[in-house]
Order: C-alpha cells, then structure tokens, then sequence
C-alpha cells in the first residue's frame, strides 16, 4: 500500500523526489563555490548570506541568520627553529648575550607548498598554519619526541624516567583529539607543543610504499599541514566564555584558563619535522624499545630512527605563537519548513566553516549534499508536499574551534529543543574516501539501517548492491568532534553522525591542510562527486522516515540492548579495578537495565501495533471516535519516543565537567573524539574512588529506572 500517506503526496513519491533528485553536477557546483577561498570562523558572511539566499531560492523562505559573539584568536606570527650551540661562543665573554650563543640550524618553513595543480593551494589571502585556541608565547627549550601525545605515552616516558618538565613536546598528530595533548603536555610542565603528521598514519598509500606524492599520486605532500583547535574539548564545547549559555551581545563572560592552553602550540608537516626528529637520532631511548603503541613511525625511510631525547645540551627549540584573540561575530544559517505537528521536530546540521581556503571534504562535501537535500525537499514542497513534522535545517559558523555554531544555538535554543525534537542529524566530512562510517545513539541505529538498505552503493562490486551491503555494519557510539556534540551531551537529543570516510587503501586524506581543496576532491576524493549524491540521498530519506512515519520510527529496544552492552564494559572495569563484592554493587543497576528493557520492548511493540492498525485502515467512518481514540494513543507513543533520550541527563553534570549531562554518552576524558559510554561511572572506577563509583553506581541506576518508567506511566 501506498502508506505512510502523506499529505499532498504520497510517501513514496516523496521518497522518489529525494532519491532522483540529488545531482553530482549540481553537487559539484556547490562544492566549487564553497571551497573558492578562505571562510574560516567569523570571516564568512558572504557565504552565510549565499547560503541563505540558495536556501530560499530551494523553496525554503523561511531561512534566516542567526550570530553569536564569540572569543576566537587569529594567527598573527609563528616560528619554530631548531638551534645549535656555536661551538665558539663560551670564548665570547660574559658581556655577550646568551641567544648569541646559538646559530640556527633548520629554520621550519610552516608553510604548505604552492602547487600549480592545485589553485587554492596558492592564494595570496589562504591561511597560515595554526592552532586555534592556542596560547601565544615564545620559548626556547630542549625537546621530547612524545609519541602521540595521549595520557598514557606521557605516562610511558614518566616510566622510563625521561624528564617532561620544563621541555617542548614534539608529537605526532592522531589517535586523541589534539587539544587533550597540550592539557597533559601542561600538565607536566612542559612548556610547548609542536605537532606533526607522521606517514606511518597514512595507511597504505604512502611514498615510503612507492606510491608519488599529492599532486602527482595519492601519498601525502610532504609540506601539508593539520591545523586544527587545542580547546580542551572534554571540559565543554561553544564559546570557552559562555560555558552553558548563549554567546549574545552583553552576555556575561568568564575566565577561559580551565579550558584553553597556556602553553604555546604550533602544527607543522613531516617536511619541517624531518631535521627535528633526525636530530634527536642517539639521544634517550628508542620508541621502538615501548609498547606496540610507539611502533609506528612512517619516517625510517627517511633516517628518522625515532629516538626518544631529550635533544641533547648543544640543540634547543624555539617556538613562537604568536595570537590575537578577539570577540566576534559568527553566522549560523537556519531554516524551516513546518509540519502539521509544531512540536514535534528534526534537525539537519553540517558546519560550513573551514580552517583553509577550500575545505572540500571537510567540511563541504557535508555543505554540498545538505544543499541537495534542501534542494530536494524544495522541489517536493512543490509538488505539494505537506510535511507531518518540522524540518530544521543548519548550516553552522564556527565549528573548527569548538562547535561554536551549534553549541551556542543549542544553549539558546534549549527549552524548545527539549519540547520538540526528536533526532539530531548531522554530516560533517560527506565524502572523502569510500568508506560509509556513522556514528549514532542507538535509538536511530535502525532508521538508519532500514535507509542505507533503500540507497545504492556507488561502488558495487554486484550490480544493485546497496549502501548496507557493502558497509562493514560497525556504528560507533557518539564521542565528540562535531556538531551533534551540544545536541546529544547536553540536550539529550537522539543524534547522528554519517559520512563517507577514506580507508586503509584509499588517497591520502589532507586534513585540515590546504590539500583538503576542489582539486584533491576532483583528482582522488570523489571525482565523480558520486558519494556527494549519495550522502545526500541518505540523508533526505532518513530524515523524511523520521518526519512522516506516523508512528516515530525510533528504536527503544536498540537502546536497552545497548546499556547491556556498556554495563559489560562497566563491569570489565570495575574487575580490572578490582573492586570487591562486584556482584552486590551491581544489582540495581542490572535490575534498572533490564526494567528498561522490557519497558522498551513493550513500547516498541504497541508502536508497531498502532502503526500496524492505522496501515490496515479498517475502521468504518461512522466510527470516528475509534479513529480519534488511535490518533491519541499515536500522540501518547510519539510523545514517549521524544523525550526518552532527555530521560538520560543528569542536572548536576559529569564530575569535573558538568556541561556534559548525559550519563549514558560524553566524549572520552582524554580521548575526546572516541566516545565514552557510562562516563561518570567509568571515570570514578578508573581515578580508583570507592565513594564515587558508588554515587554514579545509584545515580546511573536511578536514571536507568526512571527512564523505564517513562515508558510504562
Ligand atoms: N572537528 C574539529 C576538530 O576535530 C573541532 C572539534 C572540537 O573542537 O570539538 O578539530
Ligand atoms: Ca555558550
Ligand atoms: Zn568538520
Ligand atoms: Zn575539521
């Protein structure tokens, strides 16, 4: 049959606009326009504006601007030298200045190479390389090849006795958000960061594995560089000022130190970290004589034998950062179309902010396909479409230094957001590789499958395989690192993240770097801008599913498997921890999973019946009241649905970062970007505190409880 019905068109004749129309031509265009020249934060109103206008011209009038004032920096200056002791110099006499002792020995050039294959790549206004967020300073000290930065490498060299304090950190970008490695660098005080990425993290397609470099092949160019925030992420995302409330004119500010470096950072390439690494070649122990963790340097084709330091007496660093940090405006794009049901609503975000001049993959690869979604829904309003629910669209500001856009638009917005909407759906990178990765809050994990199984895979190794079958099933849960963060941790909105993601033996992803431009997308990412298309086709037919099934098409059962699933890896924990009497300590929180497992599956189950009854349709005309009756118990399901996420916040916040409310999902303490499941939980056994693991133990339980009773009441 032909059911959901929707109103001016049928279901499937909406599903058909959104699968036909997204074009790779048009999604091309799109791409072109946004990565013709810098839109960093606060510097991109005239594509807020286009974006708006393109919007309208769509069919969705009712598109506006919407800033916040926010605290960001802009680059000013940088350097980073590597120095050497003249040998001379102690002859030169007391009167001579100690820097005049020192003669420059590589002078980094942190600057990405001008390539002719690559137009944007050679703009005069593109964009230094920097850290956002970052303190600025100028210091000269000996350095440590750290790894990559997490807590447990700087762990692994306070073991084997390598003295931190007082050194710069020298590390490898990957594995942890990259600002969590200045806070422990801080920690320990060191006193500056300088970042690199290193080819061993490139997968397959490197130069040391005969493959040429960008633009010539698929391997990394050897100048490009990650830039990239260094806010410190699991304390809260948005304006470091405004932490819990909007970013307007006049709202009170505070203090930022608790949640941005004091010590200077700066990002360079494999290019300018080649004579720092060969450098300390002798000095300290090998990285090879750690953990698998330190085995993966890509340099040793090179002569990088990746010793650990410090540099020896004779070689210093100096690092200077140089950053003006100012208050100013930034430009969220919105727009609605709305339902017949005011309250009850789906958002769709992708940032439009870029470090760099292009930003072709990250992040408007997502910015081309949402304009195909509008596009689409345009043209469906114009065959007569009434939706059922609302449809908000967001094109974010800000995102690159700390999901400034959304957060603070979700701070604003919060009262009503609470009220009505029912899923979270973000795109940040769309396509830059083959490799179909989401992440998602287990209430969607199945109206995302049941989409991707409705979308054709653009490399099919069978004619009419799909999405789904050639995806490697793997969800993970939601950390942090977009725009969903504010959305899911602190407003407890059901979210996902998608995307097309590069692989193991794909072209070198350039990120953040001025390589991540039109001309990569159009020679390796996605030449024929067909996982443009095909982002946006999942993205328009999951959120119609979500916006006209009649019954919401969330999974309550999903979710209580899932909390089985993280109570394992709580209890794996708390053994590790060896915490006595695990069994006890456990019961509640096992009896309050299972509560809500039968809770949901009985939800569940009178939502498949009602959407079962209303698909029959057999109920006469005359009796109109049983007709009511079924729209009610609809309403009562739907209800339940919105708001079961919201059940999972917890007032008081984490420990330690109270923005995070969700006691199910926050972004890992010292991952950032992997998600943590159970945090508050999972932290308390790990810092090894009884009276803590005891509190989150009855906080958990009690939430876990009282979200099954919202279900049942
Ligand atoms: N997506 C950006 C990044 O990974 C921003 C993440 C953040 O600051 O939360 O650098
Ligand atoms: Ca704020
Ligand atoms: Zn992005
Ligand atoms: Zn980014």
């Amino acid at each position: 049959s032909s059911w959901p019905r929707t109103a001016g068109l049928e279901y499937t004749e909406l599903q058909e606009i959104l699968q036909s129309t997204p074009d790779a031509t048009k999604a091309r265009e799109w791409s072109q326009y946004y990565t013709s020249g810098p839109h960093l934060a606060g510097k991109n109103l005239s594509q807020a504006i286009w974006t708006k206008e393109k919007w309208q011209e769509f069919g969705i009038e009712n598109t506006l601007i919407v800033d916040y004032d926010i605290y960001v920096n802009y680059p000013i200056g940088h350097r980073l030298a590597l120095l050497e002791k003249s040998k001379g110099s102690e002859k030169e006499g007391p009167a001579e200045k100690d820097e005049d002792e020192w003669k420059v020995k590589y002078e980094a050039s942190l600057e990405e190479d001008v390539l002719d294959e690559d137009h944007t790549s050679g703009l005069d206004s593109r964009i230094p390389t920097f850290h956002g967020y970052s303190a600025s300073g100028n210091v000269t000290a000996p350095y440590v090849f750290v790894n990559y930065g997490t807590y447990q490498d700087y762990d692994d060299l306070l073991a084997a006795n390598v003295s931190l304090s007082g050194k710069i950190a020298l590390a490898k970008y990957g594995f942890v958000f990259r600002g969590l490695k200045v806070k422990r660098a801080q920690e320990l005080g060191m006193v500056g960061v300088v970042m690199y990425s290193d080819p061993g993290d490139d997968g397959e397609l490197t130069e040391a594995n005969g493959h040429a470099k960008y633009p010539d092949g698929p391997a990394r160019q050897a100048s490009s560089v990650q830039r990239g925030s260094c806010q410190f992420l699991s304390f809260a995302p948005g304006d470091p000022t405004t932490p819990g409330y909007p970013s307007k004119p006049g709202a009170p500010r505070l203090p930022v130190d608790h949640a941005i470096p004091h010590i200077p950072s700066i990002p360079i390439s494999y290019q300018d970290a080649l004579p720092l690494l060969k450098a300390l070649n002798g000095h300290g122990p090998k990285a090879s004589s750690f953990d698998d963790l330190w085995q993966t340097g890509g340099l040793s084709y090179k002569g990088v034998e990746y010793n650990i330091g410090p540099s020896p007496d004779h070689l210093a660093l100096n690092l200077v950062n140089e950053q003006e940090y100012i208050t100013t405006p930034m430009w969220n794009v919105i727009g609605v179309i709305n339902g017949s049901i005011a309250d009850e609503v789906v958002v769709l975000g992708n940032h439009r902010d870029a470090w760099i001049a292009g930003g072709a993959g990250d992040p408007n690869s997502g910015s081309a396909a949402l304009n195909e979604v509008i596009r689409s829904f345009g043209l469906a309003l114009d065959a007569g479409w009434k939706p059922l629910r609302t449809i908000v669209f967001a094109s974010w500001d800000g995102e690159e230094y700390g999901l400034l856009g959304s957060t603070e638009w979700v701070e604003e917005y919060l009262p009503w957001l609470s009220a009505s909407t029912i899923a979270y759906l973000n795109v940040d990178v769309g396509s830059v590789g083959p490799v179909f990765s989401p992440s998602s809050a287990p209430l969607l994990e199945k109206a995302l499958i049941d989409t991707i199984k409705q979308v054709q895979s653009p490399n099919q190794t069978i004619p009419g395989q799909t999405v789904y079958d050639v995806w490697d099933k793997q969800i993970a849960t939601m950390g942090s690192g977009s725009d969903f963060t504010a959305f899911q941790d602190f407003a407890g909105i059901p979210s996902l993240d998608m995307g097309f993601g590069f692989g193991n033996d794909t072209a070198v992803y350039h990120y953040h770097s001025n390589y991540d431009s039109f001309d990569w997308m159009q020679r390796f990412g996605d030449p024929g801008f067909e996982y443009h298309v095909t982002i946006a086709k999942i993205w328009a037919l999951l959120a119609a599913s979500l916006v006209e099934t009649p019954v919401v098409p969330l999974s309550a059962t999903a979710y209580g498997k899932g909390l089985e699933t993280y109570v394992q890896s709580v209890k794996e924990a708390a053994k590790s921890a060896n915490l006595s009497g695990i069994k006890s300590l456990f019961k509640p929180l096992d009896n309050a999973v299972e509560s809500f497992q039968v809770a949901s599956a009985t939800h569940d189950a009178v939502a498949a019946a009602l959407l079962q009854k209303l698909r029959d349709d057999d109920i006469p005309w005359w009796k109109w009241w049983e007709k009511v009756r079924l729209f009610y118990e609809i309403r009562k399901v739907n209800t339940k649905y919105k708001l079961l996420e919201r059940q999972f916040l917890y007032k008081p916040g984490l420990d330690g970062r109270s923005w995070f409310k969700h006691v199910v999902f926050a972004p890992g303490k010292w991952t950032g970007y992997a998600g943590a499941t159970f945090p508050g939980l999972v932290e308390a056994i790990g810092d090894g505190d009884f009276k803590a693991t005891i509190r989150w133990l009855e906080i958990v339980s009690r939430i876990v409880e009282r979200a099954a009773g919202s279900l049942e009441e």
